[in-house]
């Protein structure tokens, strides 16, 4: 590649283990289905690496077109890899197929998802190295699934001409899964137990490797998806004993809060919900509402608060807080729906409170994409009382919607939502700060009562959140400031931006 100083496009490969529309778990899959085109905009040549899983919706699938295929090597294995394309909506996904790992029922969960991610991050760097298309300047991997390709392009892939000038960004979505192994899988599946560097930098104890905190030591950038968890991360209670590595590394950690794809998310259009609003004419809101009380077997009466709650259903989401505040906000007349999978304990509690209040109380454990906007849309506030959070996407939805976020004030959810000033009427949501269920109650309480008793605050503040800017133009050009400081020799294409 010329080192010469030229404007043309930065070349951006984002590698990631989900991406919305075709595999999706969480924030990381709507994050990687939307970032890429907003990088596009802000004038990048953005594309979207991820593995082709069987559960790709079949239509997807059919429109795939082969690229290329190539062995990749794994320590002692050659495996199969095929690479696949489908173009939609102008932007470019590959998928890395190989069936052995990635046709299973679901995405994540099996005995050797350690090996298959590393056969995923190999591939990727594989395809760069063979694959014309899929050269790039950047290339951004996300999460502990795609950690290793810093790693392997380092170690194994520095004299190959399409990868010598690659600069690595690695983006923690979520430091409590970090991807850690029995290090016999230095040998046997990442062949790195020889080359001292990488053997040291993955190792995290005696007889442990960690994949994130590889990706952390040898990626060029790091960033992470809320300023306030950037700050988290370096602290011990936050950093899952990655804390001194983001501490060590702190003059190249950036936080950028993620964007909402504004498209999907839009009241006036989303054609999943029972009515369409505005913030010019809510009216439908109040339709949205009853049909969501009608469809989840709550009373319909429009003057009960309606909390919704839709995410996994884990510790990290601050559920303890809510059960334990179940009785109180039930004894208040306050309707609560949730909507979410995850711990068996978890789901047995709300189903368990699903029961005990018939017409009040609703909890559906299922993964359900089109509830989840009926839900924004018909809910009157959202609950996400984290015990940790780095970004959370929910909140932004919600707003858009109208439904006034109630949150815990940590990492992306600080950020996002602006509490409710009695004094001068500003704010778009409400929040707290302790890890407390009394104080937790109280503050969604509080915002009951405004519900009751002041419409006019009620309906400034819902105007206020839906007119919250959570687009992603704004973080995509923070990411390509990042980039462009990593490759001072291209000169930046989009001018606007120049600075
Ligand atoms: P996390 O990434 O920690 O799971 P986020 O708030 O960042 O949480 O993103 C969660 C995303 O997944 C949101 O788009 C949310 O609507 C969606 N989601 C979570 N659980 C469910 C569910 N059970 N059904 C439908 N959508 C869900």
């Amino acid at each position: 590649m010329s080192t010469n100083a030229k404007r043309r496009k930065m070349r951006v490969l984002f590698a990631s283990s989900e991406a919305v529309p075709f595999a999706k778990t969480g924030g990381l899959g709507d994050v990687a289905g939307s970032l890429p085109r907003a990088l596009k905009h802000a004038g990048a040549k953005a594309a979207v690496i991820l593995p082709k899983y069987s559960t790709i919706p079949q239509e997807y699938q059919d429109r795939m077109k082969h690229v290329a295929d190539f062995y990749v090597p794994l320590a002692w294995r050659n495996d199969y890899c095929g690479i696949e394309k489908l173009t939609l909506q102008g932007l470019d996904f590959y998928f890395v197929d190989n069936e052995s790992y990635f046709k299973r029922d679901s995405l994540y969960g099996y005995f050797d998802d350690g090996e298959r991610f590393a056969f995923f991050a190999k591939a990727v760097c594989e395809a760069i190295a063979r694959v014309p298309e899929l050269e790039c300047d950047v290339l951004h991997c996300n999460d502990w699934q795609t950690a290793l390709c810093p790693v392997f392009l380092r170690e194994f892939y520095r004299e190959v001409p399409a990868c010598n000038n690659v600069k690595c960004v690695f983006t923690v979505h979520n430091v409590k899964f970090q991807g850690q192994y029995g290090d016999k899988m230095l040998q046997d599946v990442l062949g790195v137990d020889d080359i001292p560097a990488a053997r040291d930098q993955l190792r995290c104890d005696a007889d442990s490797i960690n994949f994130m905190k590889g990706a952390l030591c040898y990626s060029d950038w790091l960033t992470t998806v809320s300023p306030s968890y950037a700050c988290e991360l370096q602290m011990p209670f936050f950093g899952e004993g990655l804390d001194g590595i983001f501490r060590r590394r702190s003059n190249i950690l950036s936080g950028i809060l993620n964007g909402i794809d504004q498209g999907i998310w839009n009241p006036a259009t989303d054609s999943m919900v029972p009515r369409n609003f505005s913030p010019k004419d809510m009216s439908g809101k109040a339709e949205c509402k009853r049909a969501l009380q009608e469809e989840l077997g709550l009373a319909q009466d429009p003057t009960r608060p309606l909390v919704v709650s839709i995410g996994r259903l884990t510790n990290q989401k601050g559920l303890g807080l809510v059960r334990y505040a179940m009785d109180g906000l039930m004894a208040r007349g306050v309707q609560v729906a949730v909507l979410g999978t995850g711990d068996a304990d978890q789901e047995e509690a709300f189903s368990y409170f699903s029961n005990k209040y018939g017409n009040q109380m609703c909890a559906r454990i299922a993964f359900d994409n089109a509830l989840s906007h009926r839900m924004y849309a018909g809910g009157d506030l959202l609950l996400m009382p984290s015990e940790f959070e780095p970004c959370g996407l929910s909140q932004m939805i919600a707003m858009r919607y109208g439904t006034l976020p109630v949150v815990r004030e940590t990492g992306g959810l600080r950020d996002s939502v602006q509490p409710y000033n009695k004094f001068t009427g500003e704010g778009t949501g409400f929040s707290f700060a302790n890890m407390n269920a009394d104080e937790m109650a109280d503050t969604l309480l509080g915002a009951c009562e405004i519900f009751w008793t002041d419409q006019k605050a009620w309906s400034q503040l819902q105007q206020q959140a839906m007119a919250a800017d959570f687009s992603w133009r704004r973080a995509a050009n923070d990411y390509m400031d990042i980039y462009h400081r990593l490759h001072p020799e291209i000169i930046r294409y989009n001018k606007r931006r120049d600075r």
